[in-house]
């Protein structure tokens, strides 16, 4: 069987994939998917730390627009990354995986608070490690808190987990013409404005030369064979 190509790494799942096929929410059984999905990764020898999105319950930026508060709202979109990952949490040790959820926001009585240092120790123990909360911080995403926990946990990926098969030159689903990349620069994606993630994200993640995978999520597997180098995906790259 093949080996990781990558010992440790960071799992980016985007809150929308954990709805399934519901219109909103937490689909327990996509969960237990995904669930399913790190597991084959942590069986595969590697370790393991999750950033779950909280776009499936709330973001902040509909909420602004909508008039509430920005600060508020992406507060509101932070708590929903904390549901998210009780559930994974959850299912997880359900599956007989010692799971620990850390989150940015202190709630000493829900979960421990993140730290770098707890986050490696976990890991270095086989862990799964559940970052929650994003950064912490209003005005950001989940894709910047992914390759802020990435850079400090010492990740050698960032497995972006998606809807789409990897990096376009444009939404594939509005422009058929749409050409997909096997391999992109950090700088290219910034410089075409290609918006797979967060141009924070793209930054960090380029700095602290930390390389991205991007793939889809959807299918069944891709998570393993991506971290085995196999499997449809784009890799994003400094050079
Ligand atoms: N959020 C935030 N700071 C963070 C991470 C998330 O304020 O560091 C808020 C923000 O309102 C965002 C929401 O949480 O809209 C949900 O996160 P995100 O949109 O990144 O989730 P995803 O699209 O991955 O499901």
């Amino acid at each position: 069987m093949a080996k990781p190509k990558y010992k440790r790494i960071l799992l980016k799942i985007s809150g929308e994939v954990l709805m399934g096929s519901e219109p909103f929410g937490i689909d327990l059984k996509t969960v237990g998917r995904m669930a399913d999905e790190v597991i084959a990764c942590a069986d595969a020898g590697a370790e393991v730390a999750l950033v779950i999105g909280g776009g499936n319950i709330f973001r902040g930026l509909a909420g602004a627009a909508k008039g509430m508060d920005r600060v508020s709202a992406d507060h509101m979109g932070i708590m929903a990354t904390v549901m998210n990952g009780l559930a994974m949490q959850g299912v997880l040790n359900s599956k007989g995986v010692d799971a620990r959820m850390l989150s940015a926001i202190a709630m000493p009585s829900v979960c421990e608070t993140y730290s770098a240092a707890k986050g490696i120790h976990h890991l270095e123990k086989g862990r799964v490690v559940i970052c929650a909360a994003g950064t912490g911080l209003p005005f950001f995403t989940t894709d910047t808190g992914a390759a802020l926990r990435a850079a400090e946990l010492k990740c050698d990926a960032l497995l972006k987990g998606t809807s789409v098969d990897g990096v376009y030159s444009a939404d594939p689903k509005k422009d058929p013409k749409a050409k997909r990349f096997d391999k992109i620069t950090f700088n290219n994606i910034l410089a075409k404005d290609l918006r797979i993630m967060d141009p924070a994200a793209i930054a960090l993640a380029r700095d602290n030369g930390i390389p991205v995978v991007v793939f889809s999520i959807r299918e069944a597997g891709n998570v393993e064979q991506v971290l085995k180098g196999s499997g449809q995906f784009t890799l994003v790259t400094k050079d």
